[in-house]
């Protein structure tokens, strides 16, 4: 439930409602917005009687919300959500570029690809530490290694680093990672979901395989719930009847999901098609819809990569991209 404050109301009076709810066992989240101030309810709502409530001086409008996801809502949080990355702003109009590997391979090969990619104007540096392969047999990933040789980029470069995690077990080695990528695989291990909702640190979380934009924002629900509201979501392209692509990319899902919800969404083009020639029009479809963003597989050597080298971006086919998104940027965002 939401409850639309008058304009000009007190702190204080803010303070004496929010009090009068707790009271009621309610979970409340106030949303201090440019024009309005929004009470945000949790709980049993059904004790409450609106009209009492709509009845007071300092209030302008009641509404129940009926979808089940209430803090990702954007009834709930009208304003766009900022998150703020070491200084590296994402939502609410600032378009985010991360970029790198997908696996995380050497020292060498990590920190080449963090250089060209910040100078093409990348500001997140990606690359996969623990890889969620589809068989077992294939490469799994330098583990807390690869983490090692990722912090070594971010210390020469500058850049915010992110990197898949695959189990809360491996949390500690996270500590000095900017942003946790939960992956399309694990969007609905919800024990691992609530481990990240105690953290206070940036998650993205990347759309399943055959999830729908309700259970994508109800993963997301899970770990705002425990507290944690810096959520990037990402769609990363679903299963469909399609086999020339990877995946599909369900570009439809940024507009909708703006609607739906006030989190930040990047779009990663990369998983989407699985051909490395795809990502640059998907990418400028994603700029041209909306996103706050695009996370685009980057390789120095993609012939040689350990892992998704179709989909990968030499650095020079990242440059022009990246250019291009920010005319596009331009034309279509105002
Ligand atoms: C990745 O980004 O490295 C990855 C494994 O993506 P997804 O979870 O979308 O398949
Ligand atoms: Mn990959």
């Amino acid at each position: 439930m939401v409850t639309v404050l008058k304009s000009g109301v007190s702190d204080e009076q803010v303070e004496n409602l929010c009090k009068w709810f707790r009271d009621r066992g309610l979970d409340v989240h106030v949303s201090k917005g440019k024009y309005q101030t929004i009470i945000g309810l949790i709980g049993d709502t059904k004790q409450i009687d609106t009209e009492l409530l709509e009845s007071l001086d300092i209030v302008e409008s009641v509404k129940r919300i009926s979808e089940p996801f209430k803090n990702a809502n954007r009834k709930f949080h009208p304003d766009d959500t900022v998150i703020d990355v070491n200084g590296v702003k994402i939502g609410g109009g600032n378009f985010v570029m991360i970029a790198g590997p997908c696996s995380v391979e050497s020292p060498e090969q990590i920190t080449e690809v963090a250089k060209r990619v910040k100078e093409s104007g990348a500001s997140v540096l990606r690359g996969g530490a623990f890889k969620p392969r589809t068989s077992p047999y294939d490469f799994q990933g330098l583990k807390a290694e690869g983490i090692e040789y990722l912090l070594e980029a971010k210390r020469l470069t500058d850049m915010p680093i992110i990197t898949e995690i695959m189990n809360a077990n491996y949390l500690p080695l996270f500590e000095d990672v900017d942003i946790i990528q939960v992956g399309a695989r694990n969007m609905q291990n919800f024990d691992l979901l609530k481990e990240l909702g105690h953290t206070r640190k940036p998650i993205l979380l990347k759309r399943g395989l055959a999830n729908t934009l309700k259970e994508l924002l109800m993963s997301a629900e899970y770990i705002m719930a425990g507290g944690n509201d810096n959520i990037i979501l990402c769609e990363r392209g679903i299963r469909t009847f399609e086999t020339y692509t990877r995946n599909t990319l369900d570009i439809s899902a940024v507009p909708m999901l703006k609607e739906l919800t006030h989190l930040p969404i990047v779009v990663d083009p990369s998983h989407a098609s699985g051909i490395a020639r795809l990502v640059k029009p998907l990418a400028l479809a994603a700029a041209a819809a909306g996103a706050d963003g695009v996370m685009i597989e980057v390789h120095n050597d993609p012939q040689h990569a350990l892992c998704d080298g179709a989909q990968s971006l030499t650095p020079e086919q990242f440059d022009d991209v990246a250019s291009k998104i920010r005319k596009i940027r331009e034309v279509a965002i105002e």
